[in-house]
């Protein structure tokens, strides 16, 4: 019910206050905050996003929870206890936390990142899916973004928390991150309602650039403009801006952009280099995500930028489009 819902957002955002205040104490300052102090965040970023830190004690957020009047039931409804032969425990103990707000800036949920990098536990952990955590429908930065994506008309979208607060910090505002889902389409309608253009900064690894492709045909099929900026092999958009300046950064966006059929096409003279069936099926391929344009006259220019950059006749794309736009209908 909705009253249920209102207990749920505010047990949230006591959990968000109480562990930005741990960031003060004598052991949350020794590690949490010496941890984002280490990752190169300001005290005014840490602030503004709200970061926090859960210590790594069994219950001691859900026992200060319930001393200040919040009740166990919504407590282990958000996720944030969990409740197990009737003892308690702390879903994020031992994490740095990072609050993940909506659109209108409420605390809907939270990644909590472990602090070595040593791989005895999940790197993150994120609330679970609750009646107002859904993580297919939320996009982490969305309420410190909106202002300078609709100004901008241009929204970058990054893989994970760190990457948004760092681009951030640096003077780029108008980013937000999936934060480790596969981009969806609620996530896109969501940047729709602010602009048409993405453009899609993952790592420069194997999984981001798997996640980049993922993303281009989902991010087309809305009719929205999609570039894809790939990052020097082993970078992500917060170890490239952390080493950067506001201009450098934004020289790298500007020169290293490009549409989604420059990126696929460069993608077919890596991989089929000479190779005939290959260059078949990435043409196939190519030919499958212009069929999922919904605008007419932006499929025609993608079809004859494609043909141009393949080296094939525009006649033989068209054909094969209309029949991928007749099988998908
Ligand atoms: P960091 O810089 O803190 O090491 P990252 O953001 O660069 O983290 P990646 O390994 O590139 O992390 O993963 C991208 C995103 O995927 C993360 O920000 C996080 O949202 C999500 N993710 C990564 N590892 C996990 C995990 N083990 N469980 C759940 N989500 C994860
Ligand atoms: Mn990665
Ligand atoms: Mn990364
Ligand atoms: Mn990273």
């Amino acid at each position: 019910t909705q009253d249920q819902k209102e207990s749920m957002f505010l047990v949230s955002k006591f959990a968000a206050e109480w562990m930005q205040s741990q960031l003060k104490t004598e052991m949350g300052k020794a590690i949490g905050y010496s941890y984002f102090k280490e990752r190169g965040f300001t005290d005014e970023t840490i602030q503004y996003f709200q970061l926090g830190y859960s210590p790594d004690q069994w219950s001691a957020f859900t026992d200060a929870a319930i001393k200040a009047g919040y009740q166990l039931e919504f407590l282990e409804k958000t996720g944030l206890t969990i409740v197990k032969e009737q003892k308690q425990f702390d879903r994020f103990k031992g994490r740095v936390m990072f609050p993940i707000r909506s659109l209108s800036g409420r605390v809907l949920g939270f990644g909590g990142r472990i602090l070595t990098n040593e791989k005895k536990a999940a790197k993150y952990l994120n609330s679970p899916q609750s009646d107002i955590y859904d993580k297919s429908k939320v996009l982490y930065g969305i309420y410190e973004a909106k202002q300078s994506i609709a100004k901008e008309d241009l929204c970058y979208l990054v893989e994970g928390y760190t990457d948004v607060i760092q681009l951030h910090q640096a003077g780029v505002k108008n980013v937000v991150s999936s934060s480790g889902t596969a981009l969806t389409k609620e996530q896109i309608r969501l940047i729709q309602r602010l602009t048409k253009n993405i453009t899609v900064l993952y790592d420069g690894d194997a999984a981001g650039m798997r996640a980049a492709i993922r993303g281009i045909d989902l991010i087309l099929e809305a009719g929205l403009n999609v570039r894809i900026c790939t990052f020097p092999e082993g970078e992500d958009p917060d170890s490239f801006a952390k080493a950067h300046t506001q201009t450098e950064i934004e020289d790298f966006l500007k020169a290293n952009s490009v549409d989604f059929i420059s990126f696929k096409s460069n993608l077919l003279k890596q991989e089929a280099a000479g190779d005939p069936i290959k260059k078949a099926e990435m043409i196939r391929d190519i030919v499958q995500s212009i069929a999922k344009v919904p605008d007419d006259i932006s499929r025609e220019i993608y079809v004859r930028e494609s043909a141009a950059i393949l080296d094939i006749g525009e006649d033989v794309l068209f054909s094969s489009l209309a029949q991928n736009r007749n099988a998908g209908i």
